[in-house]
């Protein structure tokens, strides 16, 4: 039976990253004719983050996400948080004492600190490996009488994983093949810390055996963990789950992120992250670089230009290095607030900073569109397909098709999804939509239907639609004054205020209607449709956009229309 699990630790909201994992576990499972279950790994309580259980579970259902099990829902084999099954994992603590691949350590941090201290002073990097294991205190090192003295007298102590000396394992992932890592490159991690909780590594092996997960598919930075979660598996005498490692999400191209208009604002939360870094370099001074780069960013000279080094002094050579290292690699929370776009999936306020992070959902973003856009970053269905529902998606997913390769996020393709699964909807949903909404839409529905008819096919959020059609709603409040040098001239005054005229004689008051009198009245004087039109167009809406004129002049009514051409005349 498959059986796959999205085990998120509760430190802060859910981020595209997590979405991705929760959604191919999910995908996975059901493809498979399987369950999927949430479970919320929260035994690191120095990293507990109030509110994020709660974060994690509304982002996933807004997805559509759903858990066949999970700590709200409960199941087979609740409980699904990991802070309330200590009992367990008590058990088989002292289970893996009994074996040869478990020790309880009584080192002191102290002792720890100058053990390190004696590596760093000859260069090299500190491990606890099997060599410094030996000169602790611990119960390999100790006789069996002291072990039991220091726990008789509640001495703290932790029990570490002993690393096996070079053995060489064989791993097997479904993404990335097989690989081969020795243990002499793996320290002794601590599985049980003082307070008696288990840590991450140990937590999560004994749930996955307990709630017979077949499939583990999680992040790439779980993959150094592969070997000793293999090895966890040996020494309690379980089969390991089969494992696949997701590769990581990439940061945007800035050349698509910075415009004309932006590039003020980047630059500035650029500088003031360099800035903190680099205190010895003033703000101004920083800022101007940094800007001279982001100007280039278009070019196509700008990677090469982050990498020449020729005459640089301090100052650029920094720069240089930080917007290097800010521009690659994986995509950061902070790349959200830096650019411009959501990176999680809802809204959320870090009950430690007050921070707020907005998401898609608050952007505008439909569900269905999110999870699409989520789902093609590092997985291609076949035939190259873009647009499928989570049905589609559950029905194509073959974790054969998921790319070894980073997934490049791209804030234009998320916009891209978005607008086509707005033409996706019908007007009727569209409406409920924007009524749902804080838009202040004073209008009748049969009206509002007509708009996001007419309107639905330039929106790439819902509140386009009002945005862009707020001359629907009210009258120009200025007339665009390089629109009225193209559409006006002496004549137009009195062509306009004739043909206010005529409009007041059509008693059907329907584009077709209009449009017909239109073509008539045009005719008559011998003047080209667009005599009539661009200045219409700029009477009405103020600018030279917008649907057909007819389509327009309707919605906006009889009356309302000839104020507002008796306006621009005068
Ligand atoms: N609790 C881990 C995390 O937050 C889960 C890793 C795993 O899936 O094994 O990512």
């Amino acid at each position: 039976k498959v059986r796959v699990r999205f085990a998120p630790s509760p430190t802060g909201p859910l981020h595209l990253g997590g979405v991705r994992t929760a959604l191919y576990d999910y995908l996975f499972a059901k493809n498979q004719g399987g369950e999927f279950v949430l479970r919320i790994e929260d035994t690191d309580t120095a990293r507990y983050v109030e509110g994020a259980e709660d974060y994690i579970e509304e982002a996933l259902e807004w997805c559509g996400i759903i858990p066949d099990e999970s700590p709200k829902k409960g199941g087979k084999f609740a409980p699904y948080r990991q802070s309330e099954r200590r009992d367990i994992y008590d058990r088989y603590t002292e289970q893996i004492l009994k074996t040869d691949y478990a020790y309880i350590a009584f080192d002191t941090a102290e002792e720890l600190d100058a053990i390190r201290a004696e590596f760093e002073a000859k260069g090299e990097v500190f491990s606890y490996d099997n060599k410094t294991r030996n000169r602790l205190k611990n119960s390999i090192a100790l006789s069996e009488e002291e072990v039991q003295k220091l726990l008789d007298a509640k001495t703290p102590y932790v029990v570490r994983f002993k690393m096996p000396v070079d053995r060489t394992l064989g791993l097997v992932d479904i993404i990335r093949g097989n690989s081969a890592v020795n243990t002499d490159t793996l320290d002794d991690k601590v599985l049980v810390k003082n307070d008696g909780m288990p840590t991450y590594h140990f937590a999560n092996i004994i749930d996955d055996h307990e709630m017979e997960i077949s499939h583990v598919i999680r992040g790439e930075e779980w993959l150094p963990s592969l070997g000793l979660h293999t090895l966890l598996y040996e020494a309690m005498g379980w089969e390991a789950p089969e494992f696949a490692h997701l590769s990581l999400i990439l940061k945007p191209d800035v050349s698509t992120l910075i415009s004309k208009e932006n590039i003020d604002s980047i630059t500035k939360s650029f500088t003031e992250e360099f800035v903190t870094k680099n205190s010895q370099f003033s703000f101004d001074e920083s800022s101007a670089i940094i800007k001279s780069f982001f100007s280039e960013v278009k070019s196509p000279r700008f990677k090469s230009m982050l990498n020449e080094n020729e005459k640089d002094n301090e100052i650029t050579a920094s720069v240089k290095q930080f917007l290097k290292k800010g521009l690659s690699g994986k995509l950061s929370k902070r790349d959200g607030d830096k650019f411009g776009f959501p990176v999680f999936p809802l809204i959320f306020t870090d009950p430690a900073t007050g921070n707020v992070s907005q998401g898609y959902r608050e952007n505008g973003y439909l569900p269905e569109a999110f999870i699409n856009m989520v789902s093609l970053l590092g997985w291609s269905p076949a035939a190259d397909k873009e647009i499928l529902s989570l049905d589609e998606m559950t029905q194509e997913f073959d974790l054969n098709k998921v790319h070894k390769a980073g997934a490049r996020f791209s804030k234009e393709k998320a916009e891209w999804f978005n607008h086509q699964y707005i033409q996706l909807k019908s007007d009727d949903e569209l409406l409920q939509i924007l009524k749902n909404s804080d838009l202040n839409l004073n209008a009748e529905d049969e009206k509002l239907l007509k708009i996001i008819h007419l309107m639905k096919e330039r929106a790439t959020f819902p509140k386009d639609i009002y945005e862009n059609g707020k001359f629907f709603f009210e009258a120009p409040t200025s007339h665009d004054e390089k629109a009225s040098k193209k559409a006006w001239n002496e004549e137009t005054a009195d062509l306009l205020t004739e043909f206010a005229e005529n409009l007041n004689s059509i008693n059907d008051f329907s584009s077709e209607n209009i449009k017909q009198n239109l073509h008539d009245f045009a005719e008559n004087k011998g003047v080209g449709m667009g005599k009539v039109m661009m200045p219409l167009r700029l009477a009405l809406v103020g600018e030279l956009k917008g649907p057909d004129v007819p389509d327009i002049l309707e919605l906006v009514g009889k009356e309302e229309s000839t104020a507002r051409i008796n306006n621009a005349i005068n």
